[in-house]
């Protein structure tokens, strides 16, 4: 768990003059502990499943969007219709996503040769690089193994 994001977030936050909520608290401690990115829907289900009550998909979009417009968390856009959000990287924690195109799953990697190579094109071209990020699609083990769905008949 990053502590140290979570409180940062909360001190952010209120300098920003926002009240506490609890639904805050909760989105906040979830993408705390989360390596990676979730989307909306899987917050809510996941912050229901842990108290019975959860909280309204219309107030985790709000604390979502409060804490992207202050680059506390990042929108990870993979190419497939759901928007996922996670916690932005401290120093040494950047990361890129693997995608399995079948059932959605995602998961981090990182790669210091990978930085490194992005660092090197990074001065050659005509941009002032500010930020990368990588997705790498294709299917996950378990949809690997298994045969791909049959053609509905319709
Ligand atoms: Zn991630
Ligand atoms: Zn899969």
């Amino acid at each position: 768990v990053s502590e140290r994001w979570i409180e940062r977030a909360e001190r952010e936050l209120a300098s920003e003059g926002r009240k506490r909520g609890g639904a805050r608290r909760a989105v906040l401690e979830l993408l705390g502990a989360e390596p990676c990115a979730l989307s909306a829907q899987e917050i809510e289900r996941e912050l229901h499943r842990r108290d019975g009550r959860g909280a309204s998909r219309a107030s985790i979009y709000r604390v979502l969007d409060e804490l992207e417009r202050l680059r506390l968390v990042a929108r990870v856009e993979t190419g497939q219709q759901v928007v996922r959000y996670e916690r932005a990287s401290g120093h040494g924690e950047h990361h890129h996503h693997l995608v399995c195109e079948r059932c959605g799953l995602i998961r981090p990697f990182s790669d210091p040769g990978l930085e490194r190579a992005i660092a090197r094109l990074s001065e050659r071209v005509p941009l002032a690089v500010s930020e990368h990020e990588i997705v790498l699609r294709g299917a996950c083990a378990s949809c690997a193994e298994s045969p791909a769905a049959p053609p509905t008949d319709s």
